[in-house]
């Protein structure tokens, strides 16, 4: 009892740091929507078998004038506590696709914009009219556009999830689970979710060249890809072992800091430039 009084004595100034701190960032945040800090990078999704980008990922970066390049972990977090997401994953959406079509005519024909959702955004029942709205505002073809949702997401949201996916479906747009492996979800519900791509988590991947447990996982999950008929992409490729590794296994999509970080658009080397 009194170890537990006197740590709380310890820890108490900490806490009230932390607190103070969350809520600078969530005015901070505040302001720097209306102020327009933040940017979207984008990182290259590669085909295995000829090394091409097949699609890009949008990742949001907060450009603070005080905080410097913030990366997501520090702020998606407390944008998730509060309506902040909402307007700041409409920003991503709308920026995203408009940068996207902007250059339609040089891109593949099966070309795909990744773009990351949270919860919050999934379950507004205006959310459907928000990605629509931004495929026409942009005018990219909804055939060239994937929602990424965490497993996580998928399973705590529940039934009306897979309503939710099928009218995003219903578009024409398709749909990722991001980080897959790390939700815990059932194989049983997994089946029951209308989604067009899994997307294996980077801890697996890490690992695939030392760990025997983690290459069987990330073979389960590839050889479940292919009986779904879904799209399977290794995230967080590091190393060209790793790449040659996956390659063998057939996993057919990839992406990470071995085939390209995330960089602003006009960064990105396109095949022939
Ligand atoms: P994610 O969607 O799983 O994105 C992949 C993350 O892994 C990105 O981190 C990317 O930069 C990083 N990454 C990619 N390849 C490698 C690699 O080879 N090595 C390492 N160490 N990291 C790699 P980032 O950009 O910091 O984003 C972190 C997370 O923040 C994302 O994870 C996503 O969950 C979230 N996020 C980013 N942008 C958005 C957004 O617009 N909306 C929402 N809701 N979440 C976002
Ligand atoms: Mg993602
Ligand atoms: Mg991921
Ligand atoms: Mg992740």
């Amino acid at each position: 009892k009194r170890r537990a009084r006197m740590s709380s004595v310890v820890f108490e100034p900490a806490m009230l740091e932390r607190l103070r701190e969350v809520s600078r960032l969530t005015s901070d945040l505040r302001q720097a929507l209306d102020q327009n800090q933040f940017l979207v990078h984008y990182q290259p999704v590669v085909n295995m078998a000829d090394g091409q980008i097949s699609g890009l990922e949008a990742l949001v970066r907060w450009q603070s004038p005080t905080r410097g390049l913030v990366p997501p972990a520090m702020f998606i977090p407390i944008a998730e506590n509060s309506d902040l997401i909402l307007a700041l994953g409409d920003w991503v959406l709308r920026t995203a696709t408009r940068d996207i079509a902007g250059r339609l005519d040089t891109l593949p024909a099966d070309f795909e914009l990744h773009v990351n959702v949270s919860a919050r955004q999934l379950i507004q029942s205006d959310f459907i009219a928000t990605l629509r709205h931004a495929l026409q505002e942009s005018g990219l073809p909804p055939g060239h556009l994937t929602l990424e949702l965490t497993e996580s997401v998928l399973i705590e949201q529940g039934g009306q999830t897979v309503e939710r996916l099928r009218q995003i479906r219903n578009l024409g747009v398709k749909i990722a689970i991001d980080d897959f492996g790390t939700g815990y979800s059932s194989l049983s519900y997994l089946g029951t979710l209308p989604f067009d791509c899994l997307k294996i988590d980077k801890s697996f991947v890490d690992n695939i060249c030392v760990s025997p447990q983690d290459t069987a996982v990330v073979a389960a999950v590839l050889h479940m890809a292919r009986g779904f008929g879904v799209t399977a992409v290794a995230e967080g490729v590091e190393t060209e072992d790793q790449a040659r590794r996956l390659r063998e296994m057939g996993c057919s999509h990839a992406q990470g800091y071995w085939f390209g970080r995330p960089v602003p658009l006009a960064d990105i080397r396109w095949p022939g430039q």
